[in-house]
């Protein structure tokens, strides 16, 4: 592993602001509005407040996952895109989509791994290893896109590692630790893993989730593969989080215990109205948490910073064009692999 040690300091994930029925309706309705004016789409990771994905539904826009918001915003014929998520996902678009205006409720919504991986330490370590292939996950500023091979998310991840392993080659994976750790050992591929985490996933705990288990006997166990070995060794499926809700929909349980951000939750229940969906513990007896199963960053999106997009005049997501080439070769790749292998 590399030496990154810094300590990343990260906000406690706060509460939703309650909004009155009014307050929600003239948000929405404004929202709705500038969409339509500016013939933009709204474009929102699952993980968001369940509000923003629903208005996305409504404008014709998409809830995704990280590649399928790529995809949706690549294929969308209008001008500017809002995406709710965090920083990296607006760039990813920006990457995509140079010729767009990608706006952002708040650019201050980071990520945990993009935070983790700064470009100089780990253009570093990439000198240092150069002959491993370098596969990064999409989770990661433009800078550091653009010195890998290749960019994946964690529902292709798997697939794109199984083929460069069959190739004979020898990776170095970043940012990810878990995530890393969980490829290494489904694929058994040479992997030098970065030391970065999500801040939500490291902090479910294998043991509390043996208790709920026992309170639970026949929820089966939906993980998200950014979470500790210990907590995907007690799961019953293991995957992103498309592959999570599919599982939550085709599984005959009435009950799952869910290890990722419970934004999914929305989704989930729209699905399986009548299926109970509980959060994996994120701390045994008398612990604490800071995020408790929502990312603090996820949540700075709201409805009233979305209505105010247009006439805040920093949130445009802006990148330095080469930048932007350099990132496009890799991303392209997992974009064109991922085309194949649906093909096949
Ligand atoms: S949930 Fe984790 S991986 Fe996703 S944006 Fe938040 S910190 Fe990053």
């Amino acid at each position: 592993m590399n030496n990154f040690t810094s300590v990343i300091e990260y906000p406690v994930t706060q509460e939703v602001e309650i909004l009155s029925d009014d307050e929600r309706e003239s948000y929405r309705e404004s929202i709705k509005t500038m969409l339509k004016r500016e013939n933009a789409a709204l474009v929102a990771h699952y993980y968001t407040d369940p509000e923003i994905q629903k208005l996305a539904e409504e404008t014709g826009g998409c809830v995704a996952d990280s590649l399928e918001m790529a995809r949706f915003g690549s294929q969308h014929q209008g001008k500017t895109l809002i995406v709710a998520g965090v920083k990296f996902m607006g760039e990813t678009a920006k990457i995509l989509n140079p010729e767009k205006r990608i706006l952002m409720p708040t650019l201050e919504a980071t990520c945990s791994l993009d935070l983790s991986c700064p470009i100089d330490e780990f253009s570093a370590f990439c000198d240092e290893h150069s002959d491993h292939t370098v596969v990064v996950y999409a989770n990661t500023s433009a800078a550091v896109k653009a010195r890998a091979d290749w960019v994946v998310t964690s529902g292709i991840a798997l697939d794109v590692v199984d083929h460069l392993e069959a190739e004979g080659k020898k990776i170095l994976w970043a940012p990810d630790r878990h995530l890393g750790h969980y490829i290494q050992q489904q694929t058994g591929a040479e992997m030098l893993l970065w030391k970065g985490e999500c801040i939500v996933h490291d902090e479910f705990r294998a043991t509390a989730l043996r208790e709920l288990i026992k309170q639970y006997p026949d929820a089966a166990v939906l993980v998200h593969p950014e979470s500790p070995s210990s907590v995907i060794a007690l799961a019953d499926v293991v995957g992103s989080t498309t592959q999570l809700i599919s599982a939550s929909k085709n599984l005959d349980n009435q009950q799952f215990i869910v290890a990722t951000d419970m934004g999914i939750a929305y989704k989930m229940n729209q699905f399986s109205p009548e299926k109970e969906f509980i959060a994996a513990p994120t701390g045994g007896k008398g612990a604490t948490c800071r995020s408790c199963a929502y990312c603090p960053w996820m949540r700075m999106n709201s409805l009233k910073l979305l209505a105010n997009v247009m006439h805040n005049t920093e949130n445009e997501i802006i990148i330095d064009a080469e930048l932007a080439k350099d990132a496009m070769k890799p991303l392209q790749r997992m974009l064109d692999f991922s085309s194949a292998i649906n093909q096949v």
